[in-house]
C-alpha cells in the first residue's frame, strides 16, 4: 500500500487542475488502460493506493509527452516512476524485471551477459581500447544493447566505419564499460541507478574522458541530464555525425536509392529536442528520398521500448505502437524505417515480423544508411 500524502507533496499534485492534457497526449492511451490524469485524481481523493493492483503503471514508456504538455508544470512521468519505485524496492516485480536488475548489478548489463565479453564485437576491428591504456580524443560509449545484441552490433560496427572514414580519433572503454543506468532508474531501482552513476563517474575520471559520443539516446539523455558531476561534453551520435557532414569531414561516394522515413526516439526528440540532426543526415545521403511520418517530432509515437519496457510485457494484449508505426510507414510508401536508438531498432524489427511486413519494409539505423553511402 502506498500512502498518498507523501506523493501529493513530493510531486506537487495539488497543482493538478485535472485538465487531462497529459492523458490526451499519452501515446500509450491508444493501446493501454494507462490514464495518468485518473491516477493523479486517485492520489488526490484517497489516503492509500494499492499499487500492485495497477499493472498499467508498467505500460508507461517514460516518453515524457505528458510532462511536456502539462500546463501546470507537473511531471506525471516521474510520478509513475515513483510508483514503480515502491514496488521495485519491495521486491514486488515480475521475474523479467528482477533478472534485468540483478544482471545489471552483477555484470553491468541487463542482458545477463558476461563482463569479459562486452567488447567481443570489436575483435576483428582495429579499435583503440582506452581500458587497455590507449588514448583517444573521443570516447565512443557503445551501450549494453549494441555491445551484446547480434543485430545491434551491426550498428556499432557501422559507427566504427563512419568514424574511421571521417578520421575521428576515437576509442572505447572495452570491458570496463558498464550500463548507464537509465532504464534501471525508470524501472524504479533508484539505488542501482545511483550505484551505476558512481561507478561510471569513477571509470570516466580514471581514464580522463574529455568528450563522449553515444549510440543510444538513453545513455545520452541520462549522462547529459541526470549525472551530477559529469564535466565533459556528451553527444548523441546523430549530433556528432551531422556536424561532421556539415563541416565537410564526412563525404559520400555512393547513392542509397531508397524511400526512408524516420522514427523519432523519445529520449532524443521529446526529451532533448534533437529533431533536426537525424533528418539532416538522412537528407544529405545521395539518392535517399526522405518522407516524414505525419505523427513526427513532438507528436511522434513511441516504439514502446523505453522506460524499461524492454523487460516488461504490456498489460493489455492489443496492437503494439511499433506495429502501428510499421503500418503508418507502409502507408507512406516507405521502404525503410530509419531510427537512431537500439530499442527502437529491436521493437520495430519485431513489429515488422508480427505485422507480416517482412520483404516490404526494413528497419535500419541511420548510421547503417550512412555507412552504405560512404
Ligand atoms: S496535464 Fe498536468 S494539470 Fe492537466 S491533468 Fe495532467 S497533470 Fe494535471
Ligand atoms: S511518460 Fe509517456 S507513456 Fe508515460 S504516461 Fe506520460 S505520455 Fe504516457
Amino acid at each position: 500500500m502506498l500512502k498518498t500524502r507523501k506523493f501529493v507533496q513530493q510531486y506537487d499534485l495539488l497543482g493538478c487542475i485535472q485538465c487531462g492534457r497529459c492523458t490526451a497526449g499519452c501515446p500509450l492511451s491508444l493501446t493501454s488502460p494507462l490514464n495518468i490524469r485518473r491516477i493523479i485524481y486517485q492520489f488526490l481523493v484517497r489516503d492509500k493506493l494499492d499499487v500492485k493492483q495497477m499493472p498499467e503503471i508498467w505500460d508507461c514508456t517514460t516518453c515524457t509527452t505528458c510532462t511536456l504538455r502539462c500546463p501546470k508544470g507537473l511531471d506525471p512521468a516521474m510520478i509513475l516512476v515513483g510508483m514503480r519505485r515502491v514496488l521495485t524496492e519491495g521486491g514486488r516485480v515480475k521475474p523479467t524485471i528482477r533478472d534485468a536488475l540483478e544482471s545489471t548489478f552483477k555484470f553491468g548489463n541487463p542482458w545477463g551477459r558476461g563482463k569479459a565479453k562486452r567488447s567481443d564485437w570489436v575483435q576483428d576491428l582495429n579499435v583503440k581500447n582506452i581500458a587497455e591504456g590507449a588514448n583517444a580524443e573521443i570516447v565512443y560509449f557503445v551501450g549494453c544493447t549494441p555491445a551484446y545484441d547480434d543485430r545491434v552490433q551491426v550498428v556499432a560496427k557501422a559507427m566504427v566505419k563512419v568514424f574511421e572514414k571521417a578520421g575521428v580519433d576515437f576509442g572505447i572503454l572495452g570491458n570496463e564499460e558498464i550500463c548507464c543506468g537509465s532504464e534501471m532508474r525508470r524501472l524504479g531501482e533508484e539505488g542501482l541507478f545511483e550505484f551505476l552513476v558512481e561507478e561510471n563517474l569513477e571509470i570516466f575520471k580514471q581514464h580522463g574522458v574529455k568528450r563522449m559520443v553515444t549510440t543510444s539516446p538513453h545513455c545520452y539523455n541520462t549522462f547529459k541530464n541526470e549525472y551530477e558531476g559529469l564535466d565533459f561534453e556528451v553527444q548523441h551520435y546523430t549530433q556528432f555525425v551531422a556536424d561532421l557532414i556539415e563541416q565537410g569531414k564526412l563525404t559520400f561516394s555512393k547513392e542509397v536509392n531508397r524511400v526512408v522515413t524516420y522514427q523519432d526516439p523519445c529520449f532524443l526528440g521529446k526529451q532533448n529536442g534533437v529533431y533536426d540532426e537525424p533528418r539532416a543526415i538522412l537528407q544529405s545521403i545521395p539518392g535517399l528520398q526522405f518522407v516524414d511520418f505525419d505523427r513526427s517530432r513532438e507528436r511522434s509515437v513511441c516504439c514502446e521500448g523505453g522506460g524499461g519496457r524492454m523487460w516488461v510485457e504490456a498489460s493489455s494484449g492489443g496492437e503494439r505502437l511499433a506495429e502501428t508505426r510499421v503500418k503508418d510507414a507502409l502507408e507512406l510508401g516507405a521502404e525503410v524505417i530509419a531510427t537512431a536508438c537500439p530499442f527502437c531498432m529491436l521493437t520495430l524489427e519485431d513489429a515488422v515480423k508480427t505485422t507480416g511486413a517482412e520483404g516490404a519494409i526494413e528497419v535500419l539505423d541511420i548510421i547503417e544508411l550512412v555507412a552504405q553511402a560512404i
